[in-house]
């Protein structure tokens, strides 16, 4: 059994709880992150940390009194766990207020909830995705407009994640104004003629941990980044997609809404994305 943490305790699983009133199940009032775990090391954990401290202040919510503690929960849920490759889920809420009330409790009586458990996934890295390559819908865009804060609010990525189940694809792209925003949980690019083209940061999408590396090590190893958005049919007629997200880091896209893009297999640019991440951030990794 899995030894999770809440509000400052180390607990089995079965005996961690949560309030009824918890205002993130109420109203999906509550942020989160996950970090990759490879060979019990944590990938990018600053940069999630950073990412945490901006969706609680786009909120207005509090930070937790375990905010500086959350490196030693992190490796001490690792350690607990014997967690060799996975990831480690981070959530916090805006806690439990004493009833339910649309207006924000007061943070000076209700302290926010903390919860963080382990997901154990054997061999992470070595993915067979990531040498078959992802097939892709695409969808229209409707969720919210402050896609830059990392809500739990996921009923439309869950639902998206769905409607590419039933059409035997392995996930959706979103569209909003014709042009693609990103994926329904990381980011979308294109490769045509050797230069990656992804989606500028706005409000509009997530600022992906993995994209902010990705791109800082594409740069540096001499390959153009363009920073702009792109249709679906633009990446259609792509040499090569990808996605990134902390769990499944550089992953390639194959095909969108059933038409192969470029030869229909893994391209070079992605693949070496994928090396060139996987080795630098576990070089990284502490
Ligand atoms: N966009 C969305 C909508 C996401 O849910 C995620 C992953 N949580 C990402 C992008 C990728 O972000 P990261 O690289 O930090 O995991």
């Amino acid at each position: 059994m899995r030894t999770v943490y809440v509000n400052g305790e180390y607990l089995p699983e079965t005996q961690a709880t949560v309030s009824i009133f918890d205002r993130a199940f109420l109203m999906a009032d509550g942020v989160y992150e996950v970090t990759s775990v490879l060979g019990g090391k944590l990938i990018d954990f600053d940069g999630h940390i950073k990412r945490l401290e901006r969706s609680l202040g786009e909120l207005d919510m509090q930070h937790p009194p375990e905010m500086g503690d959350l490196l030693d929960i992190h490796r001490e849920l690792v350690r607990a766990n014997d967690l060799v490759d996975g990831m480690i889920y981070l959530q916090v809420t805006r806690g439990a207020a004493a009833d339910r009330d649309f207006v924000f409790p007061d943070p000076e009586t209700t302290r926010p909830t903390v919860v963080l458990f382990t997901q154990s996934k054997p061999g992470l890295a070595k993915s067979p995705a990531a040498d078959k390559g992802l097939k892709v819908i695409s969808i229209d865009d409707i969720r919210w407009g402050r896609r830059d804060i990392k809500t739990v609010q996921l009923l439309f990525p869950s639902m998206g994640k769905m409607m590419a189940k039933a059409a035997n694809c392995d996930d959706a792209w979103l569209v909003e104004d014709g042009f693609v925003t990103e994926g329904t949980s990381n980011n979308a690019y294109i490769v045509k003629g050797n230069k990656i083209i992804t989606r500028a940061l706005s409000n509009d999408i997530l600022h992906g941990i993995t994209r902010a590396a990705v791109l800082r090590f594409a740069r540096e190893a001499q390959m153009e980044v363009e920073e702009r958005s792109f249709t679906i049919d633009e990446a259609k007629e792509a040499d090569e997609a990808f996605i990134t997200s902390a769990s499944t880091f550089v992953m390639p896209v194959v095909e969108i809404d059933g038409v192969s893009v470029g030869a229909g297999t893994p391209g070079s640019v992605s693949r070496r994305l994928r090396e060139i991440y996987l080795e630098e951030s576990m070089n990284a990794a502490i």
